[in-house]
């Protein structure tokens, strides 16, 4: 697989914990654009071990850095497209040979169509991968994911995330950590998330009924408290475990 040179899609940041269960997990979190995948994530990558890969957060590196992959990402994603599947799947394939994955995996964002979701299924099964992922969907009503997305502000230098409708900061506009001002991702305003939209029912919810045929599956209501919904996905990723084993 094609890798940008000297460029590691790897979090070194963080130590990854020793895998605290038995075998490898492979979770996939499905979901409308803002239903909460990337909390989620970073939640039960704390529980589970593993880490946290979200093709949007990897498509935004790409774009900060200006590499071939970003330059085309970049006018698509702020437009609300879905990057064409054969590029994505290229960047997750060289994410996943990253030895922090061997032992599993929370992916966030991908699949997001039917075509990404068979290529992932056929490299997952290969023997070197290992064991089929477990999807999780979680719903959310549309109306509440407009306030959600629309709603967001980003501290660009503490990361800390607010929302002008739930959660605003105390003086309007800059954050309350280190008083920088907060800015909106381009893809989250009214028109593109439209657009986000639009996709997602058209290319990504035949994924969800895809991975319900298989099983391996289970659906999560998203509008709760982060910690009873990271408990809810919990909880179902080791049913569907003991299921299975
Ligand atoms: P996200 O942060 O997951 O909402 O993704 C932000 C944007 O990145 C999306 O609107 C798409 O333009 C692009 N993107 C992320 N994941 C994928 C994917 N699996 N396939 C195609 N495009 C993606």
């Amino acid at each position: 697989m094609q890798r940008e040179r000297g460029y590691s899609y790897a979090d070194h940041s963080e130590p990854n914990p020793v895998v605290s269960i038995g075998s490898p997990v492979r979770v996939l979190l499905l979901g409308a654009p803002g239903v909460g995948k990337g909390t989620q994530a970073k939640e039960l990558k704390q529980v589970w071990g593993i880490p946290h890969i979200s093709t949007g957060e990897l498509l935004r590196a790409h774009v900060r850095e200006n590499t071939s992959l970003g330059l085309v990402a970049r006018e698509m994603m702020a437009r609300g497209e879905l990057i064409p599947d054969l590029l994505v799947a290229q960047m997750v394939a060289a994410r996943l040979e990253e030895p922090d994955a061997f032992n599993g995996f929370i992916l966030d964002g991908f699949p997001r169509t039917l075509s990404q979701a068979t290529w992932l299924d056929s490299r997952l099964s290969e023997a070197a991968i290992g064991a089929s992922p477990i999807a999780i969907s979680l719903k959310m009503d549309d109306e509440y994911l407009r306030h959600r997305i629309t709603g967001r502000r980003n501290c660009p230098v503490c990361q800390t995330t607010f929302n002008i409708y739930v959660n605003p900061p105390s003086r309007d506009g800059y954050c309350d950590k280190d008083g920088s001002a907060l800015m909106q991702r381009d893809d989250d305003t009214e028109k593109v998330f439209e657009e986000r939209m639009r996709t997602y029912w058209r290319l990504s919810a035949p994924v969800v009924e895809h991975y319900r045929g298989h099983g391996r599956f289970a659906e999560v209501c998203a509008d709760r408290p982060v910690e009873e919904i990271a408990g809810e996905i919990a909880a179902a990723v080791d049913q569907v475990r003991i299921q299975l084993d």
